[in-house]
C-alpha cells in the first residue's frame, strides 16, 4: 500500500477528494466501502483497498451490472461506480487501532462515462435539477421508525419485541434505550446531528429523529441510518428491522418526511399572514403531491407487507387529505413558521428506496407548483371515523389498497413515471409484479387457520 502523503501525489483531484485522501491517512483507513443502491433500495457494496482510492475517484471503478437487480441485461453489463467525496465516512464499527473501514456513496455511469439513467441517486439528482432551475432547493426531514426483535437459539430473526414499552417511556421498561443510545453515538460520530430518539407506540418500535438536509443528503443519510441501526442491533444480539408492518394487530413501521423548499430569500413554503403559516407555492406542491399520490405509492410503499400498515386504527394514513390537527390524513401541516414552515408527508415507509421514493414525491410537488394545484381545505375530523358517503361528500380517495393497485397506478401516472424514467419504472414495476403475482398464489397460515378445517 501507498503510504507517502497521497494527497500530494494526486493531481486532476478535486479539492474534496483531496480531503478525502488526506482522511484515509489521518484515520488510518485500509478499506473503502464504495456504496450503491438497487431498485429495491438495498445497499450493494464492492470493497477496495485504502490505496485504490485515488485511482476510483479518476476512473470509476468497473463492476458487472447485470447481477444487480433492475439494472441491465447481461450483453451490456460494464458499469462503472463513481464514488462521490462529499459521502465519506469513516464506519465506527469497523475500527480498530490499525486498520478502520470507511465508505464512499458512489453514482453509477455507463461504460461510455455517461450517467446510468437507471441509478437511483441518479434518478433523485435529476429531479433535484429540475427543482433548481425552477429556482428551489428541497429539504427533507425524515423521521424513520424500526422494531428491535430478539433472535432465536439459531440466531434467527423472531418477532418478539425486545422490551414493553410504549411511546415516550423510559428504562427500565425501555431497556433498548441502551442500544438506541449506542446507535446515536455511532451515527453521531458518521457526522449526524441527531434531533430527539423515543421509543414509539408498539412494543420494541423506536424512532430517530435525525436533521433535515437537502433532499439527496437526506436519501444517503437513510441509506446510512439503517445500515448503523442494523449493525449497533446486531452487536447487541437484537434484529433491527425497517419491515413496515411486522406484527399484524399493532403499529407499523412508518417514514414521515417532512418537506419545505428554499428559495434565494429563504423557506420559500412560508407565509406568516397565513392561517397555516404557509405559503401559495406551498399549497400548490401540495396539492400535487396529493394529485399524484395514488402513483407514487407504489415507490413509497415498495412491499406486499407496506399495505398492511396503511389501514385505519394505527396512525398511519389511509386518505388522500391534509390537516393541520389530524394523524389519520396523507399530509399534516405541523405548528411551525417562518423558516421551519413545512408539510409532513406521512405515507412513506422505511423500506422503501429513499432515493425513488423522494424523486417520486418531490416530482409530483413540482408539477403541482407548475400547474397550480390546489389541496382543498384541510380536514379536521378524524377521517377513520368517515363512512363512504361521508368521505365521498368531502371529496376523499383512499390509498391503493395493495401492491398490485399500486402499481397499476403508477403505470397510469406520465409525471411519476417521466421522473422515474423508462427504465426504472419498467424494471421497478417488473419487479413489483413478479413479488405482488408471487403473493396472491402463496397461501397463507391465516387461510389454513380459518379454512381448513371448517370446509
Ligand atoms: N407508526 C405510525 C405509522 O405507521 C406513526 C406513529 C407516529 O405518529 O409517529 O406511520
Ligand atoms: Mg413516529
Amino acid at each position: 500500500m501507498t503510504t507517502g502523503n497521497l494527497a500530494d501525489e494526486a493531481d486532476g483531484l478535486t479539492e474534496a477528494e483531496e480531503a478525502v485522501l488526506e482522511e484515509i491517512e489521518e484515520e488510518n483507513v485500509k478499506f473503502v466501502r464504495l456504496q450503491f443502491t438497487d431498485i429495491t433500495g438495498t445497499v450493494k457494496n464492492v470493497s477496495i483497498p485504502a490505496g485504490q482510492v485515488e485511482k476510483a475517484f479518476k476512473e470509476g471503478i468497473w463492476f458487472d451490472g447485470s447481477s444487480i437487480e433492475g439494472f441491465v441485461r447481461i450483453q451490456e453489463s460494464d458499469m462503472r461506480l463513481e464514488p462521490d467525496p462529499e459521502t465519506f465516512a469513516v464506519l465506527p464499527w469497523r475500527t480498530d487501532d490499525n486498520a478502520a473501514s470507511a465508505r464512499l456513496i458512489c453514482d453509477v455511469a455507463n461504460t461510455d462515462g455517461t450517467p446510468f439513467e437507471g441509478g437511483p441517486r441518479q434518478v433523485l439528482k435529476s429531479v433535484i435539477e429540475r427543482a433548481e432551475s425552477m429556482g428551489y432547493e428541497i429539504s427533507i426531514g425524515p423521521e424513520p421508525e424500526f422494531f428491535l426483535f430478539e433472535k432465536d437459539e439459531h440466531g434467527k430473526a423472531t418477532t418478539n419485541p425486545h422490551d414493553s414499552g410504549g411511546y415516550f417511556d423510559l428504562a427500565p421498561k425501555d431497556l433498548a434505550s441502551d442500544v438506541r443510545r449506542e446507535i446515536i453515538f455511532t451515527l453521531e460520530d458518521m457526522g449526524f446531528e441527531i434531533e430527539a430518539s423515543h421509543h414509539e407506540v408498539a412494543e420494541g418500535q423506536h424512532e430517530i429523529n435525525f436533521k433535515y438536509d437537502d433532499a439527496l443528503g437526506t436519501a444517503d443519510n437513510i441509506a446510512t441510518f439503517r445500515a448503523v441501526v442494523r449493525a449497533v442491533a446486531e452487536q447487541h444480539d437484537l434484529h433491527a428491522t425497517f419491515m413496515p408492518k411486522p406484527i399484524g394487530e399493532i403499529n407499523g413501521s412508518g417514514m414521515h418526511s417532512h418537506i419545505s423548499l428554499f428559495d434565494e430569500d429563504g423557506n420559500a413554503f412560508a407565509d406568516d399572514d397565513d392561517e397555516f403559516n404557509l405559503s401559495e407555492l406551498a399549497y400548490n406542491f401540495m396539492g400535487g403531491v396529493l394529485n399524484h399520490a395514488q402513483a407514487f405509492t407504489a415507490v413509497t410503499n415498495p412491499t406486499v407487507n407496506s399495505y398492511k400498515r396503511l389501514v385505519p386504527g394505527y396512525e398511519a394514513p389511509v386518505y388522500i387529505a391534509w390537516s393541520d390537527v389530524n394523524r389519520s390524513a396523507l399530509i399534516r401541516v405541523p405548528d411551525a413558521a417562518g423558516t421551519s414552515a413545512r408539510f409532513e408527508i406521512r405515507s412513506p415507509d422505511p423500506s422503501c428506496n429513499p432515493y425513488l421514493a423522494y424523486a417520486a414525491v418531490i416530482s409530483a410537488g413540482l408539477e403541482g407548483i407548475e400547474n397550480d394545484a390546489d389541496p382543498g381545505d384541510p380536514v379536521r375530523e378524524d377521517i377513520y371515523e368517515f363512512d363512504d358517503e361521508k368521505r365521498e361528500e368531502y371529496g376523499i380517495e383512499t390509498l391503493p389498497p395493495n401492491l398490485g393497485a399500486a402499481v397499476d397506478a403508477l403505470e397510469e401516472d406520465e409525471v411519476i413515471t417521466e421522473a422515474l424514467g423508462d427504465h426504472v419504472s419498467e424494471k421497478f414495476a417488473e419487479a413489483k409484479n413478479a413479488d405482488y403475482a408471487d403473493y396472491k398464489t402463496h397461501v397463507s397460515s391465516w387461510e389454513e387457520e380459518k379454512y381448513l378445517e371448517k370446509f
